[in-house]
This record gives structure tokens, sequence and C-alpha cells, in this order.
């Protein structure tokens, strides 16, 4: 086959589209219960949203972007979303908000490319759900937000690693970046090249870098560079989530390597996934609405890699109850017109009905309710009809009897319960 789909995208079929489609509806019944609304951003912006907010030096801007110009406005150069804050925060900009009604909460759900090699749980394409905060700076916002992903790890049935770091505020950061700095050039030999170019613009990605570990694990801690209040505000970020139930390490390894990054920073990690274990990052961005040209309204978010959970999902085996499968088989006309109307009353039970082809024969259509899976089959045919009735086949014990209509319904619920 010439035609064939792109490195580091993937075609969903089946169980796997399924798993991501059941994390998702969990994931949005929680909005609702913390009363977060929907925001739907487009997956094409100018590349200087991204330039300015995720930042030059970046992995993502630098490397991973999709980019292209734009045949009609000439000097446009696009990017396809590789994160979704910077689309949220511009949106949240435009509409006013930032003046008129800072205090906001959003969600967002849907692709985002990054141009990355392609291994197991991390794609070119993939799906992020995420959650963005403006308005409030407290620490017990940032303790909701991480209650809020603890639900949503409990409604999975998943283990999470909680780790969590404060990278202090504006105020902090000199000191802390200067000594980042120096210990990026008293080590300059053994520093990657990445870091070599980056060092002295942005000395803090040093300790984000994928290939320098053992030097950032031993880099200045931006625990130590804490001030007074941006202390307290961590000690009770922690002292919530802990009081809430949430479990968690601090793990000064945990760093953004931008300016407007700010205070309480985590990273989750999934105990049911190998390498590629991270399954939700977040933090505060303070001043990332005044770097888009908006009010300073303080922020925070996170978004949750949605193919990593569903992977996470799929190792731990969470028993998840499946719906009875129905092959319902009619035979002629008039039995399909029937078989119409039961087939919707038996959804509605709710039991996963599908209709088989009236156009094949008996014996076909009862191997096409072996191959989907059925667990039982309900017949109806002309005689049965005449008694408005029913053949009701156990698939898996092969038996069969006759049930009439309308005790159906109950029938199949009953042997569901068993
Ligand atoms: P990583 O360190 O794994 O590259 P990241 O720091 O680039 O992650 P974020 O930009 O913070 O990740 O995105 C949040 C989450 O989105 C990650 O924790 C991960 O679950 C998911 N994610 C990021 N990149 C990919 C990808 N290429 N494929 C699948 N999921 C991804
Ligand atoms: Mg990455």
């Amino acid at each position: 086959m010439e035609l064939t789909r792109l490195k580091g995208f993937q075609d969903l079929l089946g169980t796997q589209a399924q798993t991501l489609a059941y994390v998702e509806a969990r994931a949005r019944l929680l909005m609702e219960r913390y009363g977060v609304s929907e925001i739907k951003i487009p997956m094409l912006e100018r590349i200087e949203l991204y330039q300015r907010s995720t930042g030059e030096t970046s992995e993502i801007v630098s490397k991973q972007m999709y980019t292209f110009s734009d045949r009609d406005e000439a000097g446009t150069t696009l990017a396809l979303r590789p994160e979704g804050t910077p689309g949220v925060v511009r949106a949240y900009i435009e509409a006013g908000m930032d003046r008129s009604d800072p205090e906001q909460r959003f969600f967002y759900a849907g692709p985002m490319f990054r141009r990355e090699r392609p291994q197991k749980g991390r794609y070119r394409q993939f799906n992020q759900f995420g959650v963005e905060v403006f308005g409030r700076a407290d620490p017990a916002c940032d303790a909701e937000l991480l209650v809020m992903i603890d639900d949503l790890r409990r409604d999975l049935g998943l283990e999470f690693q909680f780790e969590l770091n404060s990278l202090g505020h504006a105020g902090c950061r000199p000191a802390f970046r200067a000594a980042v700095l120096e210990y990026g050039r008293r080590h300059w030999d053994e520093l990657c090249r990445d870091c070599h170019e980056r060092l002295e613009r942005n000395p803090l990605r040093l300790l984000d870098c994928k290939i320098d570990v053992r030097l950032a694990e031993q880099a200045p801690r931006s625990l130590d560079y804490l001030c007074a209040e941006c202390r307290a505000h961590f000690d009770t970020v922690l002292d919530l989530i802990g009081a809430a139930g949430v479990r968690f390490v601090v793990n000064p390894r945990i760093v953004r390597g931008l300016d407007y990054y700010m205070r309480t920073t985590f990273e989750i990690t999934s105990t049911n996934l190998g390498a590629q274990n991270a399954v939700v990052a977040g933090g505060r961005y303070d001043g990332l609405v005044e770097v888009l040209g908006g009010a300073p309204v303080p922020g925070i978010g996170f978004a949750i890699g949605m193919e990593r959970m569903a992977l996470a999902l799929e190792a731990a085996r969470t028993p998840r109850a499946a719906l009875p499968r129905i092959a319902l088989i009619a035979l002629g006309e008039a039995a399909v017109r029937k078989a119409t109307q039961i087939a919707r009353e038996l959804r509605a039970m709710p039991l996963q009905v599908e209709m088989l082809s009236s156009e094949r024969s008996l014996k076909a259509q009862l191997k096409r309710a072996d191959r989907i899976g059925a667990n039982y089959a309900v017949i109806v045919g002309p005689d049965e009809l005449a008694r408005s009735a029913a053949q009701l086949r156990d698939l898996g014990a092969s038996s069969q009897r006759e049930v009439s209509l309308d005790r159906l319904a109950a029938e199949l619920s009953a042997a569901r319960a068993q």
C-alpha cells in the first residue's frame, strides 16, 4: 500500500478509540462537578503566539512545531497548535475577560501536534485534555486542581505519582537564575549542544534538559531560593492536598524554563506505564496573560496526555461494566419493522444492540452474531411475530427459549444481572 499514514500519526480503531473516548467522557463529567466550562479554540494560530508564550528556547518551539506560510496572507506563518494553553490565554484576552470578568475556569479537549521522535506513548498528533483557571492567585486554587486530577485518577482506578515543586515568583527568580547560570558555566564542557545554545538566554532550561539529566539533578534547586511568601504558598498547597488525601512527593527536578511559570509546578506519572509515563503536567503561570498583551491576571493550569491515560487504563485493565451485547435477527419485512422498535427499547435499558442484515439467512446471521461477540441473539420471524414473541438465544450456553415481546427487556436485564 502506497498511501499509508504518516509516521507518528495514528488510526484508532475499535477499543483504542473507545478507551480514549471513555477517559474524555469521565473527565468531562468531572468538569461539570467542578464548575469548569468548555472552551473550543482553533487548531491553527499565528506562529508568534507560541514563540511568545511557549518560548523560542523551548524544545516545542525550536524543534517540534508544524509550521507553514499561508498562501493568501503574505508574511503570515501559521503553526498547528503544539499545546493548548497559549490559545486559551489568547482567546481569554480577545474576549476581554481579563478586564471585564477575570475569574474564569476553562477546559479544552482535542489534538495537539508536535514533530518529535515517535515511540509508544509519544506521537506527532496526540490529544490533550486541559484545564486553565484565571484570576486566582491563592494556594487553595492550586490545591483544587491537584485534587481534581486525583479525582479523575480515582474514578479511572489508576495509580499516579504526584511530583510537585515550586519555582518561586519573579522576585525569587534572579538569584536562582544566577545560581543555575553559574553552575552551567562551571560545567560547560559537560553540557549538551542545546544547553550550550540556550544557557545564557534561558539557563533554567538546563534543569529541563532530557540529555544532561545527571547534571540537572545536581543543579541548584529553586526551593532553596524561595522568599517567605512563596514558601508559605507552597507549604499551604502541600498541606491542603495532603489533608484532602492526595499522595505526593516534592521533586525539585520538576521545572519549566520560562520566566512566567512560577510557584507551583507539577508532573504526574502513572505507575501503570513504561518509559513515557508522564500523564499530566501543569503549573502556575501568573505572568502569561500579560506577556500575551492582557491585564496582569494570574493563571494556573494543567494538561492531561489522553493517549497515555488510555494506555495506563488498558495496562491496569480496570474492569469496566460492558453493556451486554445483543444481536437482533429479523426474518422478513414485517419482522424488520417490529425489530426496529424493539432495538430502540432495548438500547434504552441500556443494552448494546446491533440489528443484523435481514437480507442474509438465519444461519449467516447467527454466524455474524458469533463474530461480533454477542451474548444473546434475539430472533424475530413471522411465527414469533404472530405470537408477539421472540426467540431468545443465549450464545454462550447455546440454549434457546421463546419469550413474549413485552417480557423481553426485563428478561435480558435479569440475565445481565446474573
Ligand atoms: P514529555 O516530557 O513526555 O515530552 P512534555 O513536558 O512535553 O512531556 P507537556 O507539554 O507538559 O509534556 O504535555 C502534558 C502531557 O501531554 C504530557 O505529560 C504527556 O502525557 C502528554 N504528551 C506530551 N507530548 C506528547 C506526545 N508527543 N505524544 C503523546 N502525549 C504527549
Ligand atoms: Mg515533550
